[in-house]
Formats: C-alpha cells, sequence, structure tokens
C-alpha cells in the first residue's frame, strides 16, 4: 500500500510517501519512507515569539503544492502510483487544515484515488508503529508545542487519554520561559543548549500536581515561578549573568522533566495494574526531543519494567510520514471519506476516532 499524506495543522507544511506492507487487512510496520518534505515556518514566525494563524495558513496555501510536487519527486513515484491521498483534517489551525484538506481533496479528485481524514493527534500516536513497528498495546507520549497527552494506544482507533495538561503545553513552556529570558524561538532547543552548563539546583522551582493523585500536568505556574525568579534577580544585580541564565534554564528543564516523567510512570503503573504487564512507553512531539527529559522517561520506563522506545526527532515533529502511516492504517480497514471530508479545529482522539470505519465525522 503506498500512500501520499499531507500535514499542515501548525506551522509545517509536509507531503510524504509512505509504504505499508499488508497483513490480514492492516498495515505491519515499521514502515517504508520513500519520501518525507517539510517545510518549517519558523523564520515567518520568529519575530512574533509563536505561530501567528492567518500568516499560517496563507504560507500553507502556497508552499503545498510545491511539497506535493517534491515528494512524488523524491518518491521517484506519480500521482497515479498511489493507492490514496491522506491529509491531517484536525485538529489544528482552522486556516491550515483547510489548505490541506482542499488540496488533498484536489488531489484525489483529479486522480480518481480514495481520499482519507486523519487526525493529527492519531499520526503522532502511531509514530513508533510507522518508526518501529511497535505492536499493540502501548502508551504514548505526546508532548509538543500545542500538545501535552497521555494516551494508552490499546488498538486500532481505541484510544484513551490516561493525563494531560490542564493549561500550557510544554512546547509553549518552553517558548514562553525562552521568551522570558531572552532567548530566541522555538525555546526548547534555546533552553537546553543553555540548561547544559547550568545548575539545576540553585533554583527551587515547583513540581505542578505532583502532589495530587492522577496524570494531569500543569505547566503555566512553572513558567511563573520562572518570571519571578528572574525578576528578583533582574531586581537585586540590574541584569542576569551568563550563569544566572544556564541555571535557570536547567532549573526550568529540570521540572518539566521531572513533571512529565513523573507522571509517565503513574500511566505506566496505572496500565499495569490494568494489563498486568506494564506497556512500551513511546514518545512524540518536539519536546521529546529534549535529552533530559528522555533520560528521565527511559528511567521511569525501567523503573515500572517496559520498553522505551523515541523515534527520530524528524518523525517525532510534525511531519506527513505519519500522516500517511495513520492513514495507511485507517485506510487498510476500510476506512474512506468523501469529497465532503470536513477541516475540524478540535478533534479529540479518544472519542471520535474509536470508529475507524466510515467518514471521520
Ligand atoms: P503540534 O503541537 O501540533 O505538534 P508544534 O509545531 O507546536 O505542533 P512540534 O513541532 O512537535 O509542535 O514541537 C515544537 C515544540 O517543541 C516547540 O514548542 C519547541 O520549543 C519544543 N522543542 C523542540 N526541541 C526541544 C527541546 N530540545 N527541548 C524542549 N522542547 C523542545
Ligand atoms: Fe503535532
Amino acid at each position: 500500500l503506498t500512500i501520499l499524506g499531507l500535514e499542515s495543522s501548525c506551522d509545517d507544511t509536509a507531503a510524504a510517501v509512505v509504504r505499508a506492507r499488508i497483513e490480514n487487512g492492516a498495515p505491519v510496520g515499521p514502515g517504508r519512507i520513500l519520501s518525507s518534505v517539510v517545510v518549517g515556518q519558523n523564520a515567518l514566525h520568529a519575530a512574533f515569539g509563536g505561530v501567528v494563524p492567518e500568516i499560517a495558513a496563507r504560507a500553507h496555501a502556497e508552499r503545498l503544492d510545491l511539497c506535493v510536487e517534491r515528494a512524488l519527486a523524491e518518491a521517484g513515484l506519480a500521482l497515479r502510483d498511489m493507492d490514496a491521498v491522506a491529509a491531517t483534517a484536525g485538529p489544528g489551525l482552522i486556516g491550515g487544515v483547510l489548505s490541506g484538506v482542499m488540496c488533498a481533496k484536489g488531489l484525489a479528485m483529479g486522480a480518481g484515488l480514495p481520499l482519507v481524514g486523519v487526525n493529527h493527534l492519531e499520526g503522532h500516536a502511531l509514530t513508533p508503529r510507522l518508526s518501529d513497528g511497535l505492536p499493540y498495546p502501548y502508551l504514548m507520549l505526546l508532548a509538543s508545542g500545542g500538545h501535552c497527552q497521555l494516551l494508552a494506544v490499546r488498538g486500532p482507533g481505541a484510544y484513551e487519554r490516561l493525563g494531560g495538561t490542564i493549561d500550557d503545553a510544554p512546547g509553549e513552556a518552553f517558548d514562553k520561559a525562552a521568551k522570558l529570558l531572552g532567548l530566541g524561538y522555538p525555546g526548547g532547543p534555546e533552553i537546553e543548549r543553555e540548561a547544559a552548563a547550568g545548575d539545576p539546583s540553585r533554583f527551587a522551582l515547583p513540581r505542578p500536581l505532583l502532589d495530587r493523585p492522577g496524570c494531569d500536568m500543569s505547566f503555566s505556574g512553572l513558567k511563573t515561578a520562572l518570571r519571578r525568579a528572574r525578576d528578583l534577580l533582574v531586581e537585586r544585580q540590574g541584569g542576569l549573568t551568563a550563569a544566572d541564565r544556564a541555571d535557570l534554564c536547567a532549573a526550568f528543564q529540570a521540572a518539566c522533566a521531572e513533571v512529565l516523567a513523573e507522571k509517565t510512570r503513574r500511566a505506566l503503573a496505572q496500565e499495569r495494574a490494568r494489563a498486568g504487564a506494564a506497556p512500551a512507553l513511546a514518545v512524540a512531539g518536539g519536546v521529546a526531543a529534549n535529552r533530559t527529559l528522555r533520560a528521565a522517561l527511559e528511567q521511569a520506563a525501567r523503573d515500572e519494567g517496559g520498553a522505551f522506545f523515541a523515534p527520530p526527532p524528524a518523525l517525532c515533529t510534525d511531519n506527513a510520514a505519519m500522516i500517511a502511516w495513520a492513514g495507511a492504517e485507517r485506510f487498510a480497514r476500510g476506512a474512506r471519506d468523501g469529497l465532503d471530508l470536513a477541516a475540524r479545529p478540535r478533534w479529540p482522539l479518544d472519542r471520535s476516532a474509536a470508529p475507524m470505519l466510515g467518514s471521520g465525522k
């Protein structure tokens, strides 16, 4: 099964061609990524310290055709060689999602190909199947700029959200923290670089919600605590030294990693109690690139007796290969969408993605 995937729900325009081996009517990973083109928009949004929806939508609309052309050329295939076209139909910034859905409809109609709408979160959730052929069931921690959730992936289309952030996403928190400290955008990599030279114990930042049961998380208080620590230093010494900045970054990164890892460990323990054995843990989302976090998560998986999977960073951040793969999983099980496929700004995974058949609505 060879499938073209499109992604345009946030600030990356992407197209990819993925080939999946089908056994007993279901794709078996790992998949073969024949091409994966991602055109980022960081330069367009950097001056604003975050994604500007109108700018993003216009850029997607301008770039999608070229991304598709490049993805097909790099795969050495033509549109007629595809078995289906898959596109992110939500959740995300509506202008961007609309651009991708309309482009996919045009391609599908023009070439007479079936169309499959994909939930962007399902794309992330199924990435370890694409990258490592991970069998069901497993636990997925999705930590990105726009999302933070712990998902029990129990089988095709069977997801349960065990917890997530009640305010900011962790990537968003990293981005805001970096802005507070005068660092660039996106903030995650900047903070990680600064933190390498810092002492995580000099500033005592809180560990939000760790004292409460359950798997929910909170990151906005952490950002407020960081601002307070920064303001105190500025008041006392008139500014921040390089060491201050490094120590603040290290403290912030340590607090985020500890909260994420501990809540993930709880979710693993919960699933182990349910199923009798700890599920494998897999991560996705841009924040999963953070090495301090990865180490803490690996330790949590080890503590609970489960394996740990971290797909390559290029598959952890937004890309179209994961959309093509998720499309293949749905398509192989019979899912088809009509030309009335709608773009959805909100689309929770555990309620609406459950039926694998029929339209994604
Ligand atoms: P979505 O939420 O829809 O997946 P997004 O573009 O916001 O979209 P990603 O591309 O998955 O999310 O990830 C980007 C986020 O990851 C940014 O907030 C960035 O700061 C964060 N990030 C990237 N690298 C690191 C890192 N090394 N440490 C911490 N955070 C990081
Ligand atoms: Fe994403």
